[in-house]
């Protein structure tokens, strides 16, 4: 009786064994950055072990992998990323490794079955509508691959809080005049979200699509002068973290406010405003409205 008793204790989901066994065995989720990360844990919960590559407060641009990364990517489960064009690094290394199957790109995966161009939107987590297919993929695998959990609600709940960030930040820049909708960023980041929220970004100080910093150039410090004036722009976006002695110039010449510093690239640590993607997306939404309506 007593080993029929132990036998049936062992095999069976008793929260005391089952509980235990679950908790040193959580499959584990490495995400590519913390934009990522943060929707791995919110959708994910407790059911999985998340982890990110690249650390709060730092962007995804020229990232390198090194050695001290290869001990989480081996015990990963899944690997959660953008796309391959924004995340090389761990392209090559799904191919070299033979863990191509084990890469999630969401933001490929959301647009798999449309017309829609993936290549054309690196950073689509600025825009709620790509969110939301990115957060479904999500939910789905993570679904497939269980950590005891139903993602299912979690989704649910998550798009509500989607839709009232959506929300709340249509009608801060539906409030400014159709006139002074433009600005300059840093590098082209922002062009989903501007597209999304109404608003024009007319120019980048970065001409490429990434955010690492080359020099740009006095005939492009020209041309963005030049567009300023006729335009009649009032605010330019620097990446938050980056060099923004070029931008600093433009504004003094145009006669502008000090450029608007931003932080859309990533996660800041937590406990922080921008620690969570909601929150990225007020904290810096707000301060663009604020610097538009301002101007
Ligand atoms: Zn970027």
């Amino acid at each position: 009786m007593f080993i029929r008793l132990l036998v049936a204790l062992i095999f069976s989901a008793t929260p005391w064994f089952g509980g235990r066994a679950i908790a040193q065995e959580k499959p584990v989720i490495l995400s590519s950055f913390t934009v990522i990360h943060d929707w791995v844990q919110v959708i994910g919960g407790k059911g999985f072990e998340s982890k990110t590559i690249i650390p709060t407060r730092s962007e995804a641009h020229g990232f390198q992998l090194s050695p001290r990364h290869a001990k989480d990517l081996r015990r990963a489960t899944l690997i959660v990323a953008m796309s391959p064009d924004f995340e090389p690094w761990l392209a090559a290394w799904g191919k070299a490794n033979q863990r191509t199957d084990s890469i999630l790109w969401l933001h490929s995966e959301a647009t798999a079955h449309t017309s829609h161009d993936c290549a054309d939107i690196p950073h689509a987590w600025t825009d709620p509508i790509e969110v939301k297919k990115m957060v479904k993929v999500l939910a789905e695998r993570l679904n497939k691959i269980g950590g005891g959990l139903d993602t299912q609600i979690a989704y649910e709940q998550y798009l509500k809080e989607i839709n009232s960030v959506d929300k709340e930040l249509s009608q801060l820049f539906r409030e400014i005049p159709l006139g002074k909708r433009a600005f300059i960023s840093h590098h082209a980041n922002l062009g989903h979200f501007a597209k999304h929220f109404g608003l024009t970004v007319a120019g980048t100080i970065i001409a490429n699509g990434s955010g690492e910093s080359a020099d740009p150039s006095a005939r492009h410090f020209s041309e963005l002068l030049a567009l300023i004036r006729k335009q009649k722009i009032r605010i330019i976006v620097t990446d938050e973290g980056q060099n923004t002695a070029f931008a600093r110039r433009l504004t003094e010449d145009a006669g502008l406010p000090p450029p608007l510093s931003l932080s859309f690239e990533y996660l800041e640590p937590l406990g922080q405003p921008g620690d969570t993607w909601t929150s990225m997306m007020l904290t810096n939404g707000k301060r663009l409205h604020q610097a538009l309506l301002n101007k």
